[in-house]
């Protein structure tokens, strides 16, 4: 059922990327999935704004799914069509081995859904705050691979737009595993939505000037912060506070950081567009060729012949103990009837 394919870039100039060559693993076909019948549901991994997120298991193959479940009428009522819809797009166009693997969608007359492949390891977010903060050596690899998904990403004119810990995943050999593509967005130049998570969000954002892929390159400088130091650079308890220090772009460092990491971190959280490393004419490439990742094989990386940092303990392919528990979340409603015109906005879900 996996078989390994060589992915080669379109020989397009505008799209070219410069991830180094890797093997992704050909997306699985999962046959029947036209409804929730076709799986067994167990348990909630996580709840997101919209809905939420169930481990199951495919019937007919046994293969281990987390299925993301989405209220078509809250969907609806928060004006979220057209992100769920492009969550859907994205997801089913890329293919790349830091990015969770879309397996299949559907949808029935209260909700859509979203068949991921089931990612073991829990959340980054989990790991992160029981390890306080991460050595260099550690938060220099996670770093290094979300660079390569918002490289790739980039690439396609993609814009990820919701970095944070808690949207990382770790698989069951540590490698990170991007998830929940709610808030990405294909563009050409400038968009307006305000959205992100907002310890992880750019100046331009908050300011409404129009943003790009450039937030993707501040919200790194976010995470590696939040990795080294163990909490976000901008944190109070209040998002308002939160937001003047965003803007104000002046983050006080920890003694323990290094030279290097601070210089990084300054050059990825700089509130002008026109310095902000990953902005500039050598792109990504001046992020992965900054001193603090010397020592990264890019490559090697790209196709995990690297020792992750943290193994997650995990018994078997579906075990689900990394993930806490949501035993107290109610059954999800069934809402009032959805008009003809209401779910004809979900039409090729
Ligand atoms: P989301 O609504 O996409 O942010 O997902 C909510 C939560 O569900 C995440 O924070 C994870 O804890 C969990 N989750 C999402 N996708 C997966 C997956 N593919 N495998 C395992 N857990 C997942």
């Amino acid at each position: 059922m996996f078989k390994n394919v060589f992915h080669k870039e379109k020989n397009n100039p505008r799209r070219q990327s410069e991830v180094p060559p890797f093997s992704v693993t050909e997306k699985i076909k999962l046959e029947p999935c036209t409804g929730i019948d076709d799986f067994t549901v167990d348990r909630i991994l996580g709840t997101g704004s919209f809905g939420r997120v169930v481990f199951a298991k495919h019937k007919a193959t046994k293969t281990n799914c987390a299925i993301k479940i989405l209220s078509k009428a809250l969907v609806i009522k928060t004006k979220q069509v057209l992100h769920i819809k492009a969550e859907k797009d994205i997801l089913k166009a890329v293919n790349f081995p830091f990015v969770v693997n879309l397996l299949g969608t559907f949808q029935d007359k209260d909700c859509v859904y979203l068949v991921m492949e089931y990612i073991v390891g829990g959340e980054f977010f989990t790991h992160l705050r029981m390890s306080g903060r991460l050595k260099e050596s550690a938060a220099k690899i996670y770093a290094a691979e979300v660079l390569l998904v918002f490289e790739y990403l980039h690439s396609r004119d993609i814009i990820y737009r919701d970095l944070k810990p808690e949207n990382l995943l770790l698989d069951r050999d540590g490698h990170i595993k991007v998830t929940d593509f709610g808030f990405a967005k294909q563009i050409e130049h400038r968009t307006y939505t305000l959205c992100g998570t907002p310890d992880y969000l750019a100046p331009e954002v908050i300011l409404n000037k129009g943003h790009g892929k450039p937030v993707d390159w501040w919200a790194l400088g976010v995470l590696i912060y939040e990795m080294l130091a163990g909490y976000p650079p901008f944190y109070d308890d209040d998002p308002m506070g939160t937001y003047q220090k965003i803007l104000h772009s002046k983050p006080e460092f920890p003694s323990h950081f290094t030279r290097s990491s601070r210089d990084l971190i300054k050059k990825l959280l700089q509130p002008d567009l026109t310095k902000r490393f990953g902005n500039l004419k050598g792109a990504a490439r001046d992020i992965k060729m900054h001193p603090w990742f010397n020592g990264i094989d890019w490559t090697q990386l790209v196709n995990k012949t690297i020792t992750a940092p943290i193994k997650p303990q995990v018994a078997g392919p579906d075990d689900t103990s990394q993930f806490d528990n949501y035993d107290d979340i109610p059954p999800m409603e069934h809402t009032d009837n959805l008009s003809e015109e209401e779910q004809s906005l979900f039409k090729g879900f």
